[in-house]
Parts: C-alpha cells; sequence; structure tokens
C-alpha cells in the first residue's frame, strides 16, 4: 500500500480561499456521443469543490483534459472540445455566471479575469490537452503531457491559489495538476480527492479479516503490481475472467481459443508458485466458437475446450466465488469475472456483484474499483450498495499498488 498520509495533505476548507482567485484542476473527461455528454458523474463529483468556493465569493478557473489529442483532427474536429461540458455548467450555475476560454494563453484572458470577471462567476479553460499539438507547426509538441514548465507556470499564475481536485490524474506528470504546483503560491486537494484517498486507503492490509480481491478483465500485463500487492495482502484473490486463462495455461490446463498474453505466461508462473495457496481459480467456464453474444457451452477446466474461446466463468465457479465474497469483511474488485456487455456471459459479473453487496450489508467494507468494473457493478445493482465506487480507474490501482501519485507529491512532502 502506499505510504501516503492523508493528513500531510492540505485539504480546501483549512485554507482562506474567501475572495479569491481559484484555478481548479478538475476530471472533465466525460464520455461524449455526438456532441453529447452520455454521463455527467465526474462533473457532479466536482460541484462540492466548486459549490464551496462560489460560498467563498471566489473567481473560478477550471482546467480539464478530454481525452487524448494526437493529431491536427483531433481539435479541428471538435470532437474533443470542452464546450458541452461549459454548457452543462451553464445549466447548473447559470447562463451569465460561466465562460469558455478557448484561448488561455492570451493576455486578454488574464485581464478578463483580473478586470471583468466577477466573484461568483467561472471560467472554464478549453481542453488542457490541446497544448500537446501545435496546430500552427502541425506537430505533437506534447506540452501537457510532457509537463512543460513555461505552460505550467502561465496556467499557475491565473490565479492566486491551486486546488486539485482532478481524482483521476493523481498518477500522472501533466503541467495542469503536477507542474503548476511548483509555480503557484499556495495550493491545496479538493473535496473529490479527499473522499476518493480516504475510502481507498481503506483497503490496507490492516483492514479487517478475510480480505477478498476479485481481479478479471483482460490484460495481466499492466496489471503484475497490482496482482503482486494483491495478493500478499489479501486472504483469497479470486481470478476470473480473460486474465484466468493465462493461469489456466501457466497450470498446463486446455484453453482452446481463449484470449492470453504468451509473454506472461512465466509471470503468471511465478505469481501461482508465490501464492498458490490464495489463488482460486475457475474450475469451469462458459464458452462460445468466436466473440460474440451467443449461449456459452460449459467447459470443466481440466477436459478439452474443443478450440472454443472461454467468455465467462461458469456456475460451479461462480458458485465457489459468491461463497467466499459473501464471508468478506473487505472487498476490492477490479476486472470484471466474463465479458459482461454479452447477455449470455454477465451472469458471473451479476452473481459476484451481488455477492459484494450482501457482504456489505453485513459490516463488510466493499471497493470496486476501474472504470469497467465500475459500469459493471453499478449497472447490476445500486451504487449506494457499496461502500465506495471510485470515479478513478488508473488512479486507484496506482494507489494501492503504491506507485508513485505526481498529482500529490508537492502536497505529500
Ligand atoms: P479491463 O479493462 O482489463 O478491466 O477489462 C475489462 C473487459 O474485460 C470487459 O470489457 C470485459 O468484457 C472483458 N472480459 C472479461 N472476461 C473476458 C473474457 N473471458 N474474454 C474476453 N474479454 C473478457
Amino acid at each position: 500500500m502506499h505510504n501516503l498520509n492523508l493528513k500531510s495533505l492540505v485539504p480546501l476548507d483549512k485554507i482562506n480561499v474567501d475572495n479569491k482567485t481559484v484555478v481548479v484542476r478538475v476530471d472533465f473527461n466525460v464520455p461524449l456521443k455526438d456532441g453529447k455528454i452520455t454521463d455527467t458523474a465526474r462533473i457532479d463529483a466536482a460541484r462540492k469543490t466548486i459549490d464551496y468556493l462560489l460560498d467563498h465569493n471566489c473567481k473560478i478557473i477550471l482546467l480539464s483534459h478530454l481525452s487524448r489529442i494526437k493529431t491536427a483532427d483531433d481539435i479541428k474536429s471538435g470532437k474533443k472540445t470542452l464546450l458541452p461540458v461549459c454548457n452543462y455548467l451553464k445549466t447548473i450555475y447559470g447562463e451569465n455566471n460561466v465562460f469558455f476560454a478557448t484561448d488561455w494563453l492570451s493576455p486578454v484572458i488574464n485581464t478578463f479575469i483580473k478586470k471583468e470577471m466577477k466573484h461568483k462567476q467561472i471560467v472554464l479553460f478549453e481542453n488542457t490537452r490541446y497544448q500537446d499539438f501545435d496546430l500552427i507547426k502541425n506537430q505533437l509538441t506534447k506540452k501537457e503531457s510532457k509537463c512543460d514548465e513555461a505552460l505550467a507556470k502561465q496556467w499557475a499564475n491565473l490565479g492566486d491559489i491551486f486546488v486539485n481536485d482532478a481524482f483521476a490524474t493523481i498518477h500522472r506528470k501533466h503541467a495542469s495538476n503536477y507542474g503548476i504546483i511548483k509555480h503557484s503560491k499556495k495550493w491545496c486537494i479538493g473535496f473529490l480527492i479527499k473522499h476518493e484517498l480516504e475510502n481507498i486507503l481503506k483497503f490496507n492490509a490492516n483492514a479487517q479479516k478475510p480480505i477478498v480481491s476479485i481481479v478479471g478483465g483482460v490484460k495481466i500485463s499492466d496489471k503484475v503490481i497490482l496482482l503482486n500487492r494483491l495478493m500478499s495482502m489479501s486472504d483469497y484473490v479470486l481470478v476470473g475472467g480473460g486474465m484466468s486463462f493465462l493461469f489456466l495455461k501457466a497450470l498446463g490446463h486446455d484453453i482452446g481459443k481463449s484470449l492470453f498474453e504468451s509473454e506472461m505466461l512465466q509471470t503468471a508462473k511465478d505469481i501461482l508458485a508465490k501464492y498458490k495457496d490464495k489463488i482460486i481459480l475457475p474450475v469451469d467456464v462458459l464458452a462460445a466458437d468466436k466473440f460474440t453474444d451467443i449461449k456459452g457451452k460449459k467447459i470443466k477446466v481440466g477436459k478439452s475446450f474443443n478450440n472454443l474461446m472461454g467468455l465467462d466463468i461458469g456456475p460451479k465457479t461462480t458458485k465457489m466465488f459468491t461463497k467466499i465474497i459473501k464471508t468478506a469483511k473487505t472487498i476490492f474488485w477490479n476486472g470484471p469475472t466474463g465479458v459482461f456487455e454479452f447477455k449470455h456471459f454477465q451472469k458471473s459479473s451479476k452473481k459476484i456483484v451481488r455477492a459484494i453487496c450482501y457482504a456489505t450489508k453485513h459490516n463488510g467494507f466493499s471497493l470496486i474499483g476501474g472504470g469497467d468494473t465500475a459500469f459493471a457493478a453499478t449497472s447490476f445493482c445500486d451504487k449506494s450498495k457499496f461502500s465506495f465506487v471510485s470515479t478513478g480507474g488508473g488512479a486507484t490501482l496506482a494507489i494501492i499498488q503504491g506507485s508513485d501519485l505526481p498529482g500529490l507529491n508537492f502536497f505529500n512532502k
């Protein structure tokens, strides 16, 4: 676990922000379809910080990224603009109180903020990652993503105080969440980051036992550190989803056409050798001849897969997993145990969600981390039935596996 000390981080309500101009790094990386926001959760999650600053008569400058910018077309097409977010903010805070700034390096903006903008008003700047591509030179410059000093300084100079409330990017070393701190006179964390940290840090080696981790999803290659961490702190690690086939293959079983990362075989063998008493692997699966939503065929692990691919764990495995989950006092879940997007392969994920809710109701603590997992969890059960569903995928995993968190480094020094 991270040796992050929550007490060393200054929260927003511990500094004087009255009447100040405050630059807030938020995470408005919302899903968009045809220019419309399909889920406003990330904006809503930042409202506590925004509302607090409005109550304290601040001028608020909001910075956020949206997706990644790699080409000129990413900018020119308008597909990654924060304008829909600005329009949503206007519906909350009033048409005349929210402004959208597209040219954030022009001195006009500074003059506007200092002289024309009123207190209790908000300026949302266009996607910070637009700074990753220079349209004039037609080249990728990565000024935001590679933490350009001059850019960070310009952003810091927009206000008197910097508040980092972009939880989902705390593991990134970018100009708008890391570089900016160095050039800000005062800084603190916002309420979303505080709330996320308070909850995620409850999942630690000293948490109430039995500690049960459930992992799944597709790739293991980017989760090796996480897996080792979970293995060392949990009483049981239930492995489902695509990644379970790597372990089954490592044990010498036939896995047919199931997904597996061949270059990770040795890693899987090492993990199995070290933690064989804690790892619980599938004993049966539901398989199909291709990656489609059709009725699955039940296959016992150890028997031939007949060249099929496993798309969900089977009923016996689901029973075994849910039985263990129901006895847990602390639960962490990252990675669906099957292709939950398909009706025929979502049974196990649904039952696992229900078992987690049961354990939570019986005084267990449950933490759900990861974009897909959070989506699966909240599609099958109301969010309130879990102890905590994190808004950050990579950030949550980074905390649990003890990685560096640049977005908090300055606070934590
Ligand atoms: P991750 O981002 O690594 O957590 O992966 C999540 C994705 O894993 C989801 O979209 C699931 O559909 C997918 N998934 C789960 N189990 C399997 C499986 N057996 N084969 C292929 N994909 C799977």
